[in-house]
């Protein structure tokens, strides 16, 4: 592997930072051991600087999303989502913003999709919110203006994890705002180093996922429970620490490698928003981590993934339940409903876009849904309950 002959020979470039910054056009980006870490030390920061405790987040994101808000001391606020689109739902975040309490609104480029930002800094009030784009699944994605996503915010942060568009292990926060950029830079200078344990565990991950991405071996985590892919898992008490010497290696050449698998995520999206609907895109394909597909029931669904473990094609089911229905957070949102949130939780799966798909996969991985129903506008959603 590329990396480890990096890291041993010692040929490796020690400081991609000011590459990053560049090519997201920020004027500062750090690096730090993850990407939950990067939004906690950036919400820690932010929370030095600005007024308000609460921090408005989609309803269906990533668990590390609130995770990284309890453990950065904070609370977080949820906003239902659109099923048809993955935008804020306009009452729900009128909501989140009339709350005097509000620090930080952090959406999601769900896959790449942008979070339309236009609506949301029209929603800002007088009296600061900081934006702070989770771009976790959206490094080197654009907008439909050409800015890279996690540009026009406050500040952004990415993951380097496993799954993400640029598997190296770590995480990044961007930044062109010079009072965020001095809290950032001095929370990430104290820092520990990452252990030594860590780092040899970073190389078997890396050298682990790099073989299991590819759907001919994709039974393997389904017989290796103890690796833990692609479950969701709520914690609080993960790491924050430096970035790890590994992943420094493993960044060598970053750029020809992220634009090489961004150029196949791009053509496996349009291949699917070509035989299966242009979905949530509308129009604009997009070099997305998955491809979201909804279907028109659970049962559906439950259908599909079976079907998908027995030919092992990749196609997935996403985070399991919204953010209110994760049991260490459910008290917080009693009586809240979210019924966007639970419809995609309940009727989504997701194709797989890597690079390596091949000709052959995509297609019978779209064999498989066309005789399906995709849920469409008129759908009712399915009865929600409140929490309680
Ligand atoms: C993966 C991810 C994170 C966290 O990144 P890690 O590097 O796994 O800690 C945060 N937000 C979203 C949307 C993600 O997908």
């Amino acid at each position: 592997m590329a990396a480890v002959r990096a890291l041993l020979s010692g040929q490796f470039d020690a400081n991609p930072e000011p590459e990053f910054a560049r090519y997201l056009g920020h004027e500062h980006a750090y690096m730090v051991s993850s990407g939950k870490s990067a939004l906690t030390i950036l919400l820690e920061s932010l929370h030095s600087l600005g007024q308000g405790r609460t921090v408005a987040i989609p309803a269906y994101t990533c668990y590390s999303v609130p995770a990284a808000i309890i453990r950065a001391g904070l609370e977080p606020v949820l906003i239902d989502v659109d099923p048809l689109t993955f935008q804020f739902e306009p009452a729900s975040l009128a909501q989140a913003f009339g709350r005097p309490d509000l620090l930080a609104v952090v959406p999601t480029h769900l896959f790449g999709i942008p979070s339309d930002l236009s609506r949301l800094h029209a929603a800002r009030s007088a009296r600061r919110v900081y934006v702070i784009d989770d771009a976790a699944q959206a490094l080197g994605v654009t907008s439909a203006s050409g800015d890279r996503l996690g540009r026009a915010c406050d500040a952004a942060i990415f993951s380097l994890g496993r799954g993400k568009h640029l598997n190296a292990g770590g995480g990044i926060i961007a930044t062109s705002d010079p009072a965020i950029a001095e809290r950032v830079a001095a929370a990430v200078n104290r820092l520990p180093a990452p252990t030594r344990e860590r780092n040899w565990r970073s190389v078997l991950e890396l050298a682990i996922v790099d073989l299991l991405v590819r759907p001919q071996v994709y039974w393997l985590p389904a017989g290796l429970p103890f690796l833990g892919i692609g479950e969701t898992v709520y914690e609080t008490d993960f790491s924050i620490t430096g970035p790890s010497p590994v992943a420094r290696a493993t960044l060598t050449g970053w750029r020809e490698r992220l634009e090489r698998a961004n150029g196949s995520r791009l053509e496996h999206t349009r291949y699917y928003m070509s035989e299966l609907g242009a979905g949530v895109l509308g129009g604009r394909a997009l070099p997305l981590l998955r491809f979201p597909f909804l279907l028109s029931s659970a049962d559906e669904r439950a259908a599909v993934l079976r079907e998908s473990r027995r030919t092992g094609l990749g196609i997935s089911a996403m985070y399991p339940t919204g953010i209110h229905r994760i049991p260490a957070l459910r008290h917080r949102f009693q009586g809240q409903v979210f019924p966007g949130a639970d419809r995609i939780a309940a009727n989504m799966v997701t194709l797989p876009t890597h690079e390596y798909v091949t000709a052959a996969d995509r297609r019978a991985v779209v064999t498989q849904l066309q005789g399906r129903h995709e849920a469409s506008a008129r759908a009712s959603a399915p009865h929600s309950v409140a929490i309680s």
